[in-house]
């Protein structure tokens, strides 16, 4: 009977669990145990329920195009439960001197495709236009070194279409800032069509597919969450899974190697197994490891991590009529406000909030402002209430405010991940029944995590035929 061990029962952990439990079930020899250091499941999918608002304290939904997180909903019963967001509302503002202002039609993230929604936008200055157009005739390029987010768009289209859209935009994804996020990591397809068609415009255009559009029509809902919230998807893996497998509880110390097993500590107990599957955040799995393989848990060590604050506000109705239809908005570093972006929660997913009230749901920290994890709820509070004030001019006081921090969450993809990643890889794999899964290395999104978990799964229990190969 072989042994594996997962350390982390987030949703990559949790997947991984069910994929090998699914393996058990279909005859494998083997058997899992989840290690978790807290007392619950999900990592940082968590919902919760006040005053008939459903609040999402981590994410609240996943990128409809990528397969894998509503793939694992349905194969667990959770079909029905899946919602689609409103994209009949779907606009979003950046806030350029205390103004919202609208993103204009056809701009795929940060490249326009539509000439005159952004020849007649507010957005940016005659400066940017002129150089959206001077772009269109830029010729291939192909491969240079990799390099950031910042720097590929200021070549393109100047710097302040980094400050009003490429920041604000990563810095809602990756809790990052666009000068710390490599280019090759987390916008491939820029790399790809600078090479191939030298305008990004041009490339756009030819490729119509595949970026996330943050504007704009379609005929799928951009994301989709869950009627339940995102918890029930990790609710639902964990009714999957043998109850007596998971220990909570229980923070995974140390990994070493004792007679071709693992040993894995944790408190004052040590286990044996023959595979290992890390689904902790590679910090952790850098600690865990160092016995083990100095080099592979140093360079893990080496992927950073930024923190966040989710700050969740519930209103009475009147906030739905002092606020312009629409998602929400994003907030430029240069507008000074420690505020990054606040969704419209009740208009971004309805069934969210009672008619009778509506939601908002602010980010602060990422990889600026880090000290405000350090601030109490009441200051986050304040700070949060004081720049709504100020952007939407919202005096309404809130029926309730909920804080949640999340340290060291989000892990930076920065210049260089790519070869990072690869080598972390290649060790990996020379280390016998060593798998990782998480959002530090393919994708940091959850339907990403997801589909590392599966395959971290499937190599440790070494796929057997009756497994489902993986979309891609
Ligand atoms: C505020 C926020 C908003 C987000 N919004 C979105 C979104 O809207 N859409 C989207 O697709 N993605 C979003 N993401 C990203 C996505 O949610 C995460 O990347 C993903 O959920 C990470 O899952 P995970 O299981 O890899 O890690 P985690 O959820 O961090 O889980 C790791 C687990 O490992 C446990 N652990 C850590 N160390 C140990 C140890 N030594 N021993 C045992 N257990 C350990 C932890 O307690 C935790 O439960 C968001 C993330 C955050 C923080």
């Amino acid at each position: 009977m072989k042994r594996i061990a997962v350390v982390g029962g987030g949703i990559s952990g949790l997947t991984a669990a069910f994929a090998l439990e699914k393996q058990r079930q279909a005859g494998a020899p083997l058997e899992y145990v989840v290690f978790e250091s807290s007392r619950r499941l999900g990592g940082v999918l968590l919902t919760e329920q006040v005053d008939g608002c459903q609040i999402e304290a981590g994410p609240d939904s996943f990128l409809t195009e990528k397969p894998w997180a509503s793939d694992l909903c349905r194969e667990i019963g959770l079909e029905e439960q899946l919602v689609g967001s409103n994209d009949a509302d779907r606009k979003t503002y950046i806030v350029v001197k205390n103004k919202l202002i609208v993103i204009p039609d056809g701009l795929m993230f940060m490249v326009p495709t539509k000439i005159m929604p952004t020849v007649f936008s507010s957005l940016f200055s005659l400066r940017t236009k002129l150089r959206m157009a001077r772009e269109w005739f830029l010729p291939p390029a192909p491969g240079g070194e990799d390099e950031t987010v910042a720097s590929l768009v200021e070549r393109h289209y100047g710097a302040e279409m980094v400050d009003r859209l490429a920041d604000p935009l990563l810095s809602g994804v990756y809790g990052g800032a666009a000068s710390q996020l490599s280019v090759r990591a987390v916008l491939p397809r820029f790399a790809e069509m600078e090479a191939k068609h030298g305008s990004l415009g041009r490339g756009m255009i030819s490729a119509r597919r595949g970026l996330p559009r943050v504007a704009g029509g379609g005929a799928r809902p951009l994301f989709t969450s869950l009627s339940g919230g995102m918890q029930q998807m990790a609710d639902g893996l964990a009714t999957r899974i043998a109850p007596a497998s998971i220990h909570f509880g229980s923070p995974v110390e140390s990994l070493h190697r004792k007679a071709d097993r693992w040993s894995i500590r944790s408190g004052t107990e040590e286990n044996f197994f023959d595979a290992v599957i890390l689904a902790a955040p590679a910090v952790a799995a850098g600690q865990i490891l160092k016995a083990a393989s100095s080099s592979l848990a140093s360079e893990l060590s080496g992927i950073q991590y930024t923190s966040s604050v989710t700050v969740n506000l519930g209103y009475g109705r009147e906030i739905r009529a002092a606020l312009p239809p629409g998602f929400g908005f994003l907030v430029p570093r240069s507008e000074g406000t420690r505020m990054l972006a606040c969704t419209f929660v009740h208009n971004k997913f309805p069934h969210r909030a009672p008619k009778d009230k509506g939601i908002l749901r602010c980010f602060l920290g990422g990889a600026r402002d880090e000290a405000v994890l350090g601030l109490n709820d009441g200051e986050i509070l304040g700070t949060v209430h004081r720049e709504l004030r100020d952007i939407v001019k919202l005096d309404a006081s809130p029926i309730f405010g909920r804080v949640y921090r999340w340290r060291e969450a989000m892990a930076q993809y920065e210049p260089g991940h790519i070869q990072r990643v690869a080598a972390i890889e290649k060790r990996v794999a020379q280390i016998p029944g060593l798998a990782l899964a998480g959002n530090a290395y393919h994708g940091i999104g959850v339907p990403d995590c997801i589909r590392a978990g599966m395959e971290a799964a499937n190599t440790v229990a070494q796929l057997t035929p009756e497994s489902q190969p993986l979309r891609r």
